[in-house]
C-alpha cells in the first residue's frame, strides 16, 4: 500500500533531477489515464461477469470482432504480414469469444513503436560473438533480452510474455532460444516483417554456460560488489548481464526488481533472461514501470489477457491440428465449459481429484445435476448441448464426467457432450508433446467457462486468451486431509483476477541491509494469489481509481 522510504525501493534523497522527470512523467500518465477512463465508458470491469448464455449478446461481440481483425488496434494491421502465413490469424475471428477489454492507446502506440525497433535490431543479432556477447559498437543503439527456455510449455509462454513485457518498458528488443522449444512450429511469428528467434548461427552451446554458475548473473555480481550489494560493475565484463529468476533465484538475484539495479541495467546491451516465473506483478515496483504499466494497462489485471491475445497464435501446422479436434467435436454447440486437471502434489491420488471435479462443476452449478425425470428420452426435449473439454495427462477425469452424462438425464434443453484431446499419461518434453499441451491450451481457451487447477501455468495460458476467470479447485494436501479441506474450502472456487499468480515473488531488499519487504504490501492492487501460497498477483483496480487508498498510494508515490 505505501511505498515509503524505509525499504529503499523509492528512497531518493539526492535525485531531485530524476524525481522531476519521474513526477513529470506520472503527471502525463494521468492525463492520459483521465483521457482513456472517459473513452473507456462502455467496458466492462474485470470483476463484472459477461452474461454468456444470452446468444444475442455474444453473435454482436462476434460482428464487432470480424469487423476489426486487429483486435482494437492491439494487432497490426493484416496487411503487414505476408498472406498465407499465419492462418489462426484471419481465421480466428469466428470462433474465438472476442475480448470485452479495448487495449488502451498508449499500449498500441508502445506496440508499434516495438515492431519498428524489432525489425531494426533483430537483424543486428547475427553478430553476437561465439559466446552470445557482442561489443557495443557492432550493436549500435539496439539492447536486447535474450529468453532462454526452461520447464513446460504454460512456463515457457508466461516467461516469454513476462520478458516481453520488460522489453516494452525498457526499449529492448526480445529473442527467442529456438533449441528447447520448437517455437515456430508452435506459434506463428507475431512481429511483422521480421523473426522473434534468435538467428540460426547463434551459439547455443555457449547458452548452455548461461546459468547459476555464470560469472555474469547478477545476484553474483552483486554478491561480489561488497557492503550493501547494490552495485554491478560497470562496464560489466562482455557486456552482458544474467537474469536468473526461477523460482529458487537468491536475495541478490531478487533485487532485480529493485529501481536502482534497474537504472544500472541500463547500460548493458544483452540480458539473458531464465525464468519460471510470470514476474508483470514485480514490475511494478520499479517507480517508472509502475507509470508506464499503468499506461499500458489502465485496467490493470488485463496485462497477461492483451499480451497473450498479442503473441500467441497458432502456427499452421497447429492450427490445422486444433481444427481437426474443434470442428467435429466442439463446434455448434451452444456453450464451451473446459475442465483442466493438473496434480502437483505427489500425495494426491486421481480418483479424488476426479470427485472433486464432479462436484465442482455439480455444486457451482457450472455444468447441470443429473436428474431422475426421463424427460430427454423425447428426441424434441433437447434441442442445443454444452460441450466440456476436459484437458489433463490422464484420462481418468474425462472418463468420470463422460460417464456421468451418459447414465444421467439432465434438465434443461442442452445434450452434454464431453471430449478429450489427448492422454499423455505423464509430462513428456519434445516437439510432439508441445504440440498436443498447446493445442490443449488453446481449445480450451475457445471456453466460455474455465474450472483449472491451482498453480498450473498451463491453465493461466488458457485463462488469459479466453480473457476468462477460472474457478480453481481447491488444492488438497494430503488424501488424509481432503475431507476436511473440502469441507472448509468446497471443492473449487472461483478466482478473483484475471491476471496469474507470479509464484515466487521478491522480498524486497533494495537497500542490501537484508530486511526484505513483503511484496504483497507494497500496492493495495498486488496482494497473495487465491491459488499458491507465497505468491503475489494483480487484483482488478483501475490505474486512475481515486478511492481513498487510490489517494495514499499516489501521495506516497508523490515522496519519491
Ligand atoms: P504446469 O506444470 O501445470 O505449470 O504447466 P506446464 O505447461 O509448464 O508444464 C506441464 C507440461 O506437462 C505441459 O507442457 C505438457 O507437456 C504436459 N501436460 C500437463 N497437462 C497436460 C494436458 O492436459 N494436456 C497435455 N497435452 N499435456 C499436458
Amino acid at each position: 500500500m505505501v511505498m515509503g522510504g524505509r525499504h529503499g525501493l523509492t528512497r531518493k534523497p539526492r535525485a531531485v533531477g530524476i524525481m522531476t522527470i519521474f513526477l513529470g512523467f506520472c503527471l502525463v500518465s494521468s492525463l492520459w489515464l483521465t483521457l482513456y477512463s472517459i473513452v473507456r465508458a462502455r467496458h466492462l470491469s474485470v470483476e463484472e461477469p459477461l452474461d454468456f448464455t444470452s446468444d444475442a449478446k455474444i453473435s454482436k461481440l462476434v460482428a464487432l470482432s470480424l469487423q476489426d481483425p486487429t483486435l482494437g488496434g492491439l494487432l497490426p494491421a493484416l496487411k503487414e504480414y505476408e498472406p498465407g502465413q499465419c492462418i489462426s490469424r484471419t481465421e480466428e475471428g469466428p470462433i474465438r469469444i472476442p475480448s470485452r477489454f479495448t487495449p488502451s492507446p498508449y499500449l498500441v502506440a508502445k506496440l508499434r513503436l516495438y515492431e519498428n525497433r524489432h525489425r531494426k535490431c533483430a537483424p543486428k543479432a547475427v553478430k553476437l560473438s561465439k559466446n552470445g556477447t557482442n561489443s557495443r559498437k557492432e550493436l549500435g543503439d539496439c539492447q536486447f533480452v535474450i529468453w532462454i527456455g526452461n520447464s513446460g510449455l504454460g512456463n515457457r509462454m508466461i516467461t516469454i510474455l513476462s520478458a516481453f513485457v520488460y522489453a516494452l518498458l525498457t526499449d529492448r528488443v526480445l529473442l527467442l532460444d529456438n533449441t528447447s522449444t520448437d517455437i515456430d512450429g508452435l506459434f506463428c511469428e507475431p512481429f511483422p516483417g521480421t523473426s522473434w528467434l534468435l538467428p540460426e548461427n547463434y551459439d547455443y552451446n555457449w547458452m548452455n554456460t548461461v546459468t547459476w554458475e555464470n560469472t555474469n548473473r547478477l545476484g553474483r555480481l552483486l554478491q561480489m560488489s561488497g557492503f550493501g550489494n547494490i552495485t554491478i560493475p560497470s562496464p560489466v565484463p562482455n557486456d552482458y548481464i544474467f537474469l536468473n529468476l526461477m523460482h529458487d533465484y537468491d536475495e541478490h538475484d531478487r533485487r532485480f526488481f529493485c529501481s536502482r539495479i534497474q537504472k544500472q541495467l541500463k547500460k548493458v546491451s544483452l540480458l539473458y533472461w531464465r525464468s519460471n516465473n510470470y514476474v508483470v506483478p514485480g514490475l511494478h515496483f520499479d517507480h517508472s514501470f509502475h507509470c508506464k504499466l499503468d499506461l499500458m494497462f489502465p485496467e490493470r489485471a488485463t496485462a497477461f489477457h492483451h499480451m497473450a491475445r498479442y503473441l500467441f497464435r497458432p502456427s499452421n501446422s497447429m492450427w490445422g491440428m486444433i481444427l481437426r479436434f474443434r470442428q467435429p467435436y466442439l463446434d455448434g454447440a451452444r456453450r464451451q465449459v473446459g475442465l483442466q486437471v493438473r496434480i502437483l502434489e505427489s500425495n494426491v491420488t486421481i480418483p479424488i481429484v476426479a470427485d472433486q471435479l464432479l462436484a465442482c462443476v455439480l455444486e457451482k452449478e457450472i455444468l447441470p445435476k443429473g436428474s431422475s425425470s426421463a424427460e430427454d428420452m423425447l428426441l424434441s426435449s433437447k434441442t442445443r448441448s454444452t460441450s466440456v473439454l476436459v484437458t489433463s495427462l490422464d484420462s481418468a477425469y474425462y472418463e468420470t464426467l463422460r460417464n456421468y452424462y451418459l447414465e444421467h438425464p439432465v434438465e434443461g434443453t442442452d445434450y452434454i457432450g464431453v471430449y478429450s484431446p489427448s492422454e499423455e499419461l505423464y509430462q513428456q518434453y519434445g516437439s510432439d508433446h508441445d504440440k498436443k499441451a498447446w493445442a490443449d491450451m488453446y481449445l480450451l481457451s475457445l471456453s466460455n467457462t474455465l474450472v483449472t487447477s491451482p498453480r498450473s501455468t498451463f491453465g493461466y495460458v488458457a485463462q488469459a486468451l479466453a480473457g476468462v476467470i477460472p474457478w480453481f479447485l481447491t488444492k488438497i494436501d494430503s488424501l488424509e486431509t481432503a475431507n476436511e479441506t473440502f469441507q472448509a474450502h468446497g471443492p473449487c472456487n472461483r478466482g478473483v483476477s484475471l491476471e496469474p499468480c507470479f509464484h515466487a515473488p521478491p522480498a524486497l531488499d533494495c537497500e542490501g541491509y537484508g530486511n526484505g519487504l513483503n511484496s504483497s504490501n507494497i500496492f493495495s492492487f498486488i496482494k497473495p494469489c487465491e491459488d499458491v501460497i507465497g505468491g503475489i498477483k494483480i487484483m482488478p483496480s483501475y490505474a486512475n481509481d481515486i478511492t481513498a487508498e487510490g489517494k495514499t498510494e499516489s501521495r506516497s508515490e508523490r515522496k519519491t
